[in-house]
């Protein structure tokens, strides 16, 4: 019989990729707490309508990428292919956004049907950050600040450049669209499918198009800029002020739309020039109309996502994993020709609860003891607690082999070894 496979595009993170993703878990969600975010979590199910009426009817996402399926109800459900939806309707399910302020984050898988390539999956995993309840651009600032000390924690900041843009209100791109309509229409031959498709209803997208002759086209189209009202540039103004003064590089992008319809005022990307095609590892924006598009009271809102591929792809190609990412376990625990598990077992457990937070193995299913220290070898520890069978009347010692090459060993009374640890794994570079 076959051997049934994963889905295409659809990842298994192994033993040996975890660490990587755990410690940039563990940056991020200290960084993030840091600014006083909380967490939040919300179903990967959601009604189709919930990602329609945000996202946008007419978009890459909506109209190709999302996973979507009738249930056994008959009910129009789709897997959520960001989080922005998800957190806004949940937030003000819960009546988190009446009157109040909220910073949030939260983070997990996303799906899209996309042509799976490098940085590119069908299941995805994105950390976002929400802010709601704030209009001005202190919280814009804030917003982008988070994701520049995320880079620098991570020592991505050669790596990664800032990408602004004001694309103004919606009515501000209204205006901009009729003008950009009336361009394209003169270009319509020269379009990609797709593009002319969105000509009419959603001419903006054209800008996000992927296809180079589309983009080439676009060079001499009317410039979004042109259109933006003074109040949403007074605001961007700023912005920029407060990300220069605390010295956040950043590259005004006139043609930035970002792919989902929700955004006004400010959006953003932070992009890399290391991971090829997929270059942007991180983006956000304004959007002050979501709330209230989906059914709540008008809410000012800022956010950002930044997919966890793509990090974990750039802090490799960076070279910027610290080696003790993958040091995994400190020590071993393995008996002696002779010595029964049960006396390993119940040391092993009595280190655990007097060295909390210490990585300790206990090597089980028996063997020769020359096979167990191979194993202890490979296991990554370092030192191994090998327990010898009792003395009788004088007091049960334990060995303490350092696993390097030199093997050096130490004969310890059973009431000096959590010491004995201790002093060892001091010695030894500190642990992620
Ligand atoms: P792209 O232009 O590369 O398609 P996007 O504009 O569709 O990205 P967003 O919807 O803004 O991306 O999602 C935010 C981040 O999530 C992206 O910057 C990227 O890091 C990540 N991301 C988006 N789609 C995928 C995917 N299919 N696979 C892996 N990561 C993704
Ligand atoms: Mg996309």
């Amino acid at each position: 019989m076959s051997k049934i496979q994963a889905i295409r595009g659809m990842n298994d993170i192994l033993p040996a990729e975890t660490p990587t993703w755990q410690y940039i878990e563990q940056v991020t969600q200290g960084l993030v707490q840091s600014y006083g975010y909380r967490e939040i979590r919300f179903p990967v199910l959601e009604q189709s309508q919930l990602f329609k009426r945000s996202i946008g009817e007419v978009t890459d996402i909506v109209e190709k990428e999302m996973y979507s399926f009738a249930d056994r109800n008959g009910d129009e459900l789709s897997l959520r292919p960001e989080g922005t939806a998800g957190c806004v309707r949940a937030a003000e399910q819960h009546g988190l956004l009446y009157n109040q302020q909220q910073r949030l984050w939260y983070r997990g898988p996303m799906f899209r049907h996309e042509r799976p390539q490098k940085g590119r999956y069908r299941q995805f995993h994105q950390v976002g950050i929400e802010s709601f309840g704030m209009a001005g651009p202190d919280i814009d600032a804030e917003i982008i600040l988070i994701s520049a000390a995320l880079w620098r924690a991570l020592g991505l900041s050669q790596s990664v450049r800032l990408e602004i843009n004001n694309i103004g209100t919606a009515a501000d791109r209204k205006a901009f669209g009729a003008a950009l309509m009336t361009f394209l229409q003169q270009h319509e031959a020269d379009l990609d499918d797709d593009s002319r498709r969105r000509l009419l209803s959603n001419p903006l997208r054209v800008l996000d198009s992927k296809v180079p002759a589309t983009q080439a086209l676009l060079v001499d189209a009317p410039s979004l800029s042109e259109f933006v009202s003074p109040d949403t540039t007074a605001h961007y103004d700023t912005l920029k002020q407060l990300l220069r003064a605390n010295q956040v590089e950043f590259v005004e992008n006139p043609r930035l739309v970002r792919g989902l319809d929700y955004y006004n005022n400010m959006v953003f990307e932070w992009i890399t020039d290391e991971l090829g095609a997929q270059g942007t590892v991180c983006a956000g924006g304004r959007y002050d109309s979501l709330v209230a598009q989906l059914g709540g009271r008008g809410t000012p809102a800022v956010g950002l996502a930044f997919g966890m591929e793509r990090l974990v792809l750039l802090m490799e190609a960076a070279g910027r994993l610290p080696e003790s990412v993958n040091q995994v376990l400190d020590v071993t625990v393995l008996a002696s020709d002779g010595v029964d598990t049960e006396q390993m077992l119940t040391l092993a457990e009595q280190l655990r609860a007097s060295l909390p937070g210490v990585r300790i193995m206990t090597l089980c299913g028996g063997g020769k003891f020359n096979s167990q220290l191979k194993k202890a070898y490979n296991s990554g520890a370092r030192v191994a607690v090998i327990v010898d069978p009792a003395p009788g009347t004088d007091e049960q010692t334990v060995r303490l082999r350092h696993l390097d090459d030199e093997g050096r060993t130490e004969s310890i009374a059973v009431s000096g070894i959590v010491g004995a640890l201790t002093r060892v794994l001091e010695t030894v570079p500190a642990t992620a």
